[in-house]
């Protein structure tokens, strides 16, 4: 099967919305999935384990490639550890401070920090990237509307998870 490529995205308010809920598509997902045998994951936040751990249950074999010295960075050690426990009893690789190269037509080669080139054969790549804040459309709004109150909640301002999302809009309501 010929390398995959994919990146990690949200499904958009299609229409048909109705039909690809997570439960529809994960049922839809043990008939079929067009992911191959050997997954390579680059990036390792909370989305990178929670999909490595769903491909490691549909059978894939499944590594993780994060650059950062740590999995997860936005969740706490509970919840980092009950991920570290799954992956490591669903066989998944995690390997931390890399840095990946480039990705050829059946691998993805990668340097460890001090270490020298590697590289890991891999079917499908799926690049799942990390959150990055974007208040464009906040500072777009604080210049055109002055004199209006304007709130930044949620991811937008930072990551914080539903959490802070959800503190963020107490406080802009409280704050009305
Ligand atoms: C796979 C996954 C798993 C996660 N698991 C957890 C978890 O276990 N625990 C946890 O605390 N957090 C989790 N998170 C993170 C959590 O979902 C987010 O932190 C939280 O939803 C942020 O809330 P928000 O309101 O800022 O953004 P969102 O929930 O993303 O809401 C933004 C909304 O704005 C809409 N929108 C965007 N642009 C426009 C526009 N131009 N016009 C109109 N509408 C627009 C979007 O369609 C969306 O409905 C997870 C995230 C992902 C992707």
């Amino acid at each position: 099967m010929p390398l995959t490529l994919w990146v990690t995205c949200r499904v958009g308010a299609a229409p048909d919305r109705r039909l690809v809920r997570p439960g529809a598509v994960r049922l839809a997902t043990r008939a079929w999935m067009p992911v191959g045998r050997r997954v390579t994951i680059v990036g390792g936040d909370l989305v990178a384990l929670e999909l490595a751990e769903f491909l490691a249950r549909r059978g894939r074999f499944v590594s993780i490639l994060e650059a950062g010295r740590d999995i997860a960075p936005e969740v706490g050690n509970k919840r980092k550890t009950e991920h570290m426990d799954r992956l490591d009893r669903l066989g998944v690789t995690v390997h931390v401070r890399v840095a990946v190269e480039r990705i050829t037509t059946d691998a993805v080669v990668f340097t460890p920090v001090g270490g020298t080139s590697r590289e890991l054969a891999a079917d499908s790549v799926v690049l799942a990237g990390t959150v990055e804040p974007d208040t464009a459309l906040f500072d777009t709004l604080v210049v055109e509307m002055p004199g209006t109150e304007v709130h930044a909640a949620g991811d937008c301002s930072g990551l914080g998870l539903i959490r802070k999302a959800t503190e963020d809009g107490a406080r802009a309501a409280c704050s009305i």
